[in-house]
């Protein structure tokens, strides 16, 4: 293998694009078809006894896809990789794919709102049990572990708080209890943290966030090591049909070619976002796993290249009508879910909560979380400036 195969440019702009095939076009075709036919029925035949190396019916592989998934796997420096219509679908996916009724699973606390309701919601049903770690501290993945755990599910960092855990660490402890670790790597995507370099079985993200970038595709991506992905295609991928369709697929190839330079200009936005808001008289608190003040700093500069566009903040406030007041005078960061795209976002915690119920002693009612898009970051600050004077 020549070198130029790990350049992140060769990636995105050339690996797996075999431009030959299709009239030496620069962006590749749609292949939008549900089928695939053949010419003779030994081929049929070989098709029908394995799947996964062949062009047979779009619910398993198609062209387009696997100019994608070459590519993300590449990015994860992963023997393979599967992309889905959503990131949820690869989480339940991943977890199907390695519990038998009898089984545990150790997850992070609050992981990923779909994870959790697999876990505490769908699971269950099949007698498959959980047991929520703090995972900042490797002896509570040590504790946490019974005889029937055949999954430890990380998400690093997280989407709030941004707690990481040390993947390296828990992978080797894994390894040793012959226990498939899953890792949730939507913050960093493989740009900034390649959890499979670390040990890490299965690396999934939702591919809506970054790796789309445009706020117009919902999408997950699963990776790891050919053996268990091929396994996973022939069983819960095909059953579950939710793999991802042809023209989304091209909407990610089109959103990887922009990925480093965006997260670039991100990253740069936000370490002045971070340090306005840091000063603000009005901010109580601010999380972000890459500020030195941040309780694992050492450990997240250790296993991510960069944090980026994430952040929350802890507003200083008697009210939750001042947190309300804040989100809604906002004008140019959008008041929604999700993150990665080119538009700043909020979501104030006060949204997930019975208005009766905040109580302003506690921090975590106060917090907004925000995600820092792709403008010009003075003109975020100058909206920061006005909201935070509509409070006070
Ligand atoms: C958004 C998100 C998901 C789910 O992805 P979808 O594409 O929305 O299904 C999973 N994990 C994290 C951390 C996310 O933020």
């Amino acid at each position: 293998m020549q070198n130029h195969e790990l350049d992140i440019s060769y990636i995105i702009n050339e690996l797996a694009e075999d431009r030959d095939d299709y009239f030496r076009a620069i962006s590749p075709p749609i292949i939008q078809t549900s089928n695939f036919a053949f010419k003779t029925v030994e081929a049929f035949r070989k098709s029908f006894e394995d799947e996964y190396s062949t062009w047979l019916y779009s619910r398993g592989l198609n062209p387009t896809v696997d100019i994608l998934r070459k590519k993300l796997a590449a990015l994860d420096g992963a023997e393979d990789c599967l992309v889905f219509n959503s990131g949820a679908a690869a989480i339940f996916t991943a977890v199907l794919a390695n519990v038998k009724s009898g089984d545990h699973i150790v997850s992070v606390r609050n992981p990923y709102t779909w994870a959790q309701r697999t876990f505490e919601v769908i699971l269950p049903r099949f007698g498959v049990t959980h047991t929520y770690i703090d995972g900042t501290s490797i002896e509570n993945f040590k504790a946490a572990l019974q005889p029937n755990t055949t999954i430890i599910y990380l998400e690093s960092p997280n989407s709030w708080t941004y707690e990481i855990q040390d993947l390296k660490a828990v992978a080797e402890l894994a390894k040793q209890h012959n226990i498939t670790t899953i890792c949730d790597n939507s913050y960093c995507t493989p740009i900034n943290q390649k959890p499979v370099e670390l040990g890490i079985d299965l690396v999934l993200q939702s591919a809506t966030k970054y790796i789309g970038g445009h706020s117009d595709v919902v999408a997950g991506v699963l990776c790891g090591k050919r053996e268990m992905i091929e396994r996973i295609f022939n069983s819960e991928y095909m059953n579950i049909g939710s793999g991802i369709q042809p023209f989304n697929a091209w909407l990610l190839i089109r959103g990887l070619r922009t990925l480093p330079m965006r997260l670039e200009r991100i990253t740069k936005s936000t370490y002045s976002v971070v340090d306005y808001l840091k000063k603000h008289p009005t901010v109580e608190k601010v999380h972000f796993p890459f500020d030195p003040e941040f309780p694992q700093y050492e450990l997240a500069k250790k296993q991510m290249l960069n944090a980026c566009g994430l952040l929350t903040l802890v507003l200083k406030a008697d009210s939750i009508n001042q947190v309300e007041r804040f989100a809604e005078a906002l004008k140019h960061f959008f008041m929604a879910v999700s993150w990665g795209g080119h538009e700043s976002l909020i979501i104030p915690r006060c949204a997930g909560i019975k208005k009766e119920a905040f109580d302003p002693q506690n921090q975590e009612h106060r917090m907004v979380r925000m995600y820092v898009g792709l403008e010009d970051p003075d003109y975020l600050i100058r909206d920061l400036e006005q909201a935070f004077a509509a409070i006070n």
